[in-house]
């Protein structure tokens, strides 16, 4: 088997150590060494050599709050999804197949930014567009991250979220649940509470009670589906911990008790995303798409960016795995700029950059449940990586450009690979 070997640059592993000068050589889609230093053996005639001098080579990104269903990426913004100035997009009754087609461009969007994976935190549809594009993916049909598919997501309130969620209680929730586990999907949402998004003091209010939030971790493990959850309010935070979520988003308003109640699970399969990245930017950059900083204080955004950046330094101190991403797929926030989480964990919430980079990469080897062979450059692990222009240790920004992206590789296999590489015809995903 052909070995391709990245050599001459930095090599960030993934763990969260600095860089280093060093070599990884793939086989066969996996890495089958990393090494310090630069060896001078020009190894077998058939290797690829991938100069990487003055560059560096790290683990693909992991999203770990995506969703693909949302219709905004880089070069495609969509004005009809646009809460609360513009909901136009719901009216135009999209069929699954043109849903599909949406969400297919913003997988290969989120590809090209360095996201080798995906981990889904919800569907704007009840249709399976996901689960196919999933699979479509999976095959090699379409380029796009590895995925986790998600349900749509589901609340007490009939009116916005589908036909199954006008029932309340614990049968109505594992009823919900079997049906997305039959549909394919990987995890499953609540909205276990609401948002001052959606209104006002909306983010206090806890949707659902604590015999719905049991039944649904009871079933969900029955069912072999993963849950995630919208969760704002402290008391929404609680039953997720306590009820085996394992994706717990936002978590903005947790207080001390549930602070301790993460803590207490930390190590136990239990993520944090605040997906921060919709909030700064109604906050700042909402302007020119009417989120003006009168719209931005009816949402509750410039108080929930205040409180998020209290918060989450605390979390980090305390070990909770907190990972970037989130929500893009806004006029504000396109999906394809998912990687400006990792500034807004450094600027943000006073992350050293090498542990932003980790928790995008070996921490979401670890949601996606693959923490033995995704997220960390090392001997046995699946070869998704990514050679940058640069050392983004020093400055995660530049992961933001996709002209510093020289490569993106899954699996061995190169999605990307810039003139610069001089690797002509080794692309073999679909450009
Ligand atoms: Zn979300």
């Amino acid at each position: 088997m052909r070995r391709t070997v990245f050599t001459g640059g930095l090599v960030f592993d993934g763990t969260g150590r600095e860089p280093f000068p060093g070599e990884v050589v793939v086989e066969d889609g996996r890495v089958t060494r990393v090494t310090p230093g630069w060896s001078d053996d020009p190894g077998h005639p058939d290797d690829i050599r991938v100069d990487c001098i003055g560059r560096t080579v790290m683990p693909g990104l992991v999203e770990a709050h995506s969703h693909l269903t949302f219709p905004s990426s880089v070069g495609n913004i969509d004005p009809g999804f646009n809460p609360p100035v513009d909901v136009s997009f719901f009216r135009r009754g999209l069929t699954p197949a043109e849903h599909l087609v949406i969400a297919e461009r913003n997988a290969r969007v989120l590809l090209d930014a360095g996201f080798t994976t995906a981990y889904s935190a919800g569907s704007l549809t009840g249709s399976t567009v996901e689960v196919e594009l999933r699979d479509r993916i999976r095959s090699g049909v379409v380029p796009g991250p590895r995925l986790r598919a998600g349900s749509f997501e589901r609340d007490n309130n009939p009116l916005h979220y589908g036909a199954t969620s006008d029932e309340t209680g614990p049968a109505a929730v594992r009823s919900f649940i079997k049906e997305q586990a039959a549909h394919g999907f990987d995890n499953v949402k609540f909205l276990l509470s609401n948002d001052d998004v959606f209104e006002p003091g909306g983010s206090q209010k806890t949707q659902y009670a604590a015999e719905e939030v049991q039944a649904a971790g009871e079933q969900a493990r029955e069912s072999g589906v993963w849950l995630n959850c919208h969760a704002q309010s402290a008391e929404a935070v609680k039953l997720a911990v306590r009820n085996g979520f394992r994706a717990v988003y936002h978590c903005t308003y947790a207080d001390e008790e549930a602070l301790d109640l993460l803590e207490s699970r930390k190590d136990d399969d239990l993520f944090v995303a605040p997906a921060v990245g919709i909030v700064y930017a109604n906050v700042y950059e909402g302007e020119e798409f009417g989120i003006d900083r009168k719209v931005a204080e009816s949402m509750g955004q410039p108080q929930c960016l205040e409180t998020m950046t209290e918060i989450y330094p605390e979390m980090r101190r305390r070990g909770i795995p907190v990972l970037p991403g989130g929500d893009y797929g806004f006029p504000p926030n396109p999906i394809g700029r998912n990687a400006r989480d990792l500034d807004l964990f450094v600027r943000l919430f006073g992350y050293a950059p090498c542990a932003a980079l980790s928790a995008a990469t070996m921490l979401g080897g670890r949601i996606m449940g693959m923490g033995d062979e995704l997220g960390v450059l090392a001997p046995g692990y699946l070869a998704d990586l990514l050679v940058v222009r640069g050392n983004p240790a020093e400055d995660v920004t530049i992961l933001e450009d996709g002209a510093n992206l020289l490569a993106i590789v899954q699996e061995g296999r190169f999605h990307k690979a810039d003139p610069a590489l001089g690797l002509a015809g080794m692309v073999t995903t679909t450009v």
